[in-house]
């Protein structure tokens, strides 16, 4: 970065510590330099107008994470006794019966399928996944429900059956039944809803998974699920909740979590074993929960709004642009920007600006286009980078305009 350019960066980013990525503190309080690994090891650190996606390395886990991470690093404990007092805590905070900690997820998703499959039977779940000789051993779910997530069912080796009606589902119960799955994002492309989702799953007595991974906020679905009378819930760690973002929660009946253990470390070997939550993952899985969920959610609301409308301003200002700050149904519901431009005005493609931006200093990700806009996320942005993206957007804007 030019000097001219860093003093210009700074003047605008007063928190910011997109120099780095390293949060910025004041001298007076690191006495020492600290060792700048990322600059040793030359990599791009970017203000993410992107989201929560694992490309992208996610969410910033807040410094009650990393207290915990750093101070749980210094002692021992037993594997087993910590997933029980924090999986205790987790299922009190969800108002859930039983609770793990999971390696994201997917492995909440593997691990789940697992224990309904193989219950306390260690048998069982040193055969997995070959569940050939399994009494049960298929997962009903709806076909627009598949497509990428459902696969982590079949790690455990079950079949996918596929139905679209709730007559088709119906028929589809058979002795085979293990499990029947849902997910929630898909929820409105599906012709059956939760209600008669789980109104059938319960008449025919065949335990019910959803996957929430994505979808907090709001942060009463912690719950929502377990109350409607999911037997399993999974959700990402690592998103909105912003602890590690190799950790997962796993909630629901306590017989199907005591199973889903059996089938992750420490038990030897079993497919789980390579899902393995560490001691610190573990604590900062429960640090960040615990602190998402007494958070205040209508002021963090409110300020993701002001970041949205900093941007909206700023942008808005330029001949033929189009924004608006618009919130998704389900899965990162958060005010998100959408932002189109007269092209014939504007000479500038959104796959350039999206070029432009990640070129540009500081370095800034933002999401291709759909449909010719872009859409930009400001959620997972530190505080005043907002203006350096308005700030940034605008200039691109600007110079392209004819
Ligand atoms: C992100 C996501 C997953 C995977 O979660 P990880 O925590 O990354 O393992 C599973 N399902 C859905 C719907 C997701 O959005």
């Amino acid at each position: 970065m030019k000097r001219r350019d860093l003093i210009k960066y700074l003047s605008v980013a007063p928190l910011a510590g997109g120099l780095t990525g390293v949060p910025f503190k004041s001298a007076a309080a690191s006495t020492a330099l600290k060792r700048d690994l990322i600059q040793e090891l030359g990599l791009r650190t970017f203000i993410n107008a992107y989201g929560v996606y694992t490309t992208h390395t996610a969410s910033l886990m807040p410094e009650e994470v990393m207290e915990a991470i750093n101070a749980a690093s210094k002692k021992y404990v037993l594997i087993n006794d910590l997933q029980d007092k924090v999986g205790e805590k987790i299922a009190e905070m969800c108002h859930a019966e039983s609770a793990m900690v999971t390696s994201g997820c997917w492995s909440a998703l593997v691990l789940g399928t697992a224990g309904v499959l193989t219950g306390m039977d260690k048998t069982k779940v040193a055969k997995l996944p070959d569940v050939s000789e399994f009494e049960r051993n298929e997962v009903i779910l709806q076909k627009t429900h598949s497509g990428s997530y459902d696969h982590a069912l079949t790690n455990t080796g079950i079949k996918r059956v596929f139905v679209e009606t709730a007559e088709e589902f119906e028929n589809a119960i058979n002795p085979k039944t293990a499990m029947t799955w849902f997910y929630n994002e898909a929820a409105p492309w599906g012709k059956i809803g939760h209600d008669e989702w789980l109104r059938i799953s319960k008449k025919h007595k065949i335990p019910a998974m959803v996957d929430i991974a994505a979808d907090v906020p709001p942060v009463e679905n912690l719950w929502k699920f377990n109350e409607m009378g999911y037997d399993l819930v999974c959700v990402s760690g690592g998103k909105a909740i912003r602890g590690p973002q190799s950790a997962g929660i796993l909630m629901g009946r306590k017989e199907f979590i005591s199973a889903a253990r059996l089938s992750a470390p420490p038990g030897g070997g079993n497919i789980g074993r390579g899902m393995k939550v560490n001691k610190e993952e573990i604590f900062g899985m429960y640090a960040a929960l615990d602190r998402f969920v007494k958070l205040d959610h209508g002021k963090e609301w409110q300020m993701w709004e002001d970041r949205a409308r900093v941007i909206l301003n700023a942008v808005s200002k330029v001949k033929g642009v189009k924004a608006e700050i618009f919130v998704p149904p389900i899965a990162n519901v958060t005010p998100t920007l959408r932002i189109s431009w007269d092209q014939s005005i504007i000479k500038l493609t959104p796959k350039d600006m999206t070029l432009n931006l990640r070129n540009g200093v500081p370095s800034i990700e933002a999401p291709k286009s759909i449909n010719d806009a872009m859409i930009l996320s400001v959620w997972m942005m530190q505080p005043g980078e907002e203006k350096i993206v308005a700030k940034r957007f605008a200039e691109e804007l600007i110079k392209a305009s004819v």
